[in-house]
């Protein structure tokens, strides 16, 4: 049986209002299905994958082993998703830059471009905004606007791409929004993301983060990728987790442990789990051992961040003895855990914080 993804025709992904294809959101055989309803040749279909998913074309004039008419066909029928930055900022600390992409909307999203040892990573939004209303983060104070189309996911990642004139090894969907309240989009995305005729990103390359969807954590685990999956924890007690995540009045963490359990056992991958650390909220030694007692059975890694301040936040960070202290409380319990890097500390370094900077000084 054809997986979901493929079986969605590209005739659903024409839009709405403007009538015209989504042609960077269309699978190879959609767009061969595409190119056969138009009575065109079936390898004309590669060649134009080739552009928009290998060679990041930007336009359809840059196509320039296909037919003028073709070209022409194509833009009154389709569009090609180019994301345009409307901002640049880059850390004269270490390198890492953070985009604020315009949508053909006019919406705005932020994406980032680290740079490791092993290779440049991106992270991207999967929304406009969030829905999640997580206390310490700032991506969700305006609410959500809209999921963004498997398209304008990958052109964060092909604008950051052509932007650097470098490879991207690693892609991390941690920015704004809930990848699994948009999950068709980013299931799309991260079967395009990794085709071989694409970008070719390994899927073990790929690390998505959620407040924990339960069901659709079970859902991933059916899709059996082997792509990385990240549990924003938190806190390890019910009563803590519901005041700083919404979220968490709707699954209990029993519930997501069996989720967790259920997408190791269905794909042998192991659980990251993610853990802001907050002054005075879930740093006391008490939190670690619980947290440990979750994490232990489940061979899972953690990774600490120490919160980022957020502007209309009043969260703060620990200090780094206290943080250091709670990561070695953790190894004594054997835990695998690590502090997140904090990279781009200097330039707006939490989440959507970019977005909301923008949208303050252009509402005043
Ligand atoms: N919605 C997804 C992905 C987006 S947020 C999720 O919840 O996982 C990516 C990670 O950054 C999450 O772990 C999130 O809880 C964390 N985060 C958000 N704001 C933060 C802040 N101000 N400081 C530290 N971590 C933050």
């Amino acid at each position: 049986m054809l997986p979901i993804w493929m079986v969605f025709s590209w005739h659903c992904l024409k839009k709405e209002m403007s009538e015209l294809i989504d042609l960077k959101s269309l699978t190879l055989d959609e767009l061969k299905n595409m190119l056969a309803d138009w009575g065109e040749k079936p390898f004309r279909a590669g060649q134009i994958y080739d552009w928009i998913h290998k060679k990041l074309a930007r336009s359809f004039d840059e196509m320039t082993n296909l037919s003028v008419a073709l070209r022409e066909k194509l833009a009154e029928n389709c569009e090609l998703t180019t994301l345009t930055a409307e901002r640049l900022q880059e850390s004269k600390l270490d390198g890492t830059k953070k985009a604020l992409f315009a949508l053909p909307d006019h919406n705005m999203v932020e994406s980032v471009w680290m740079k490791y040892e092993h290779g440049n990573s991106v992270c991207i939004s999967s929304q406009v905004g969030c829905a999640m209303g997580c206390r310490f983060c700032a991506s969700t104070i305006g609410g959500k606007v809209r999921d963004l189309t498997p398209a304008e996911m990958l052109d964060q990642i092909y604008a950051l791409t052509r932007m650097n004139g470098e490879r991207v090894s690693n892609v991390v969907v941690m920015g704004t929004g809930e990848p699994l309240d948009n999950y068709d989009n980013v299931l799309r995305f991260i079967h395009m993301l990794t085709d071989e005729k694409g970008l070719n990103i390994s899927q073990r390359n790929i690390t998505v983060s959620t407040c924990g969807i339960v069901p659709n954590i079970r859902r991933l685990a059916e899709e059996k990728l082997q792509i990385t999956l990240a549990l924003s924890l938190h806190a390890a007690t019910d009563e803590k987790r519901r005041e700083i995540m919404p979220i968490a009045n709707k699954y209990t963490i029993a519930q997501l442990m069996d989720a967790c359990r259920y997408y190791h056992d269905e794909t042998g991958r192991r659980i990251t789990f993610e853990y802001s650390l907050i002054a005075g909220v879930n740093d006391r030694p008490e939190d670690a051992k619980n947290l440990a007692a979750l994490a232990g059975p489940l061979n899972s890694h953690i990774n600490l961040i120490p919160v980022n301040p957020v502007r209309e936040r009043t969260f703060v960070q620990p200090d780094h003895r206290a943080v250091l202290a709670f990561k070695n409380k953790l190894e004594k319990y054997h835990i695998n855990v690590t502090i997140r890097r904090e990279l781009g500390r200097d330039i707006d370094g939490a989440c959507g914080q970019l977005r909301r900077s923008y949208k303050l000084e252009n509402e005043t």
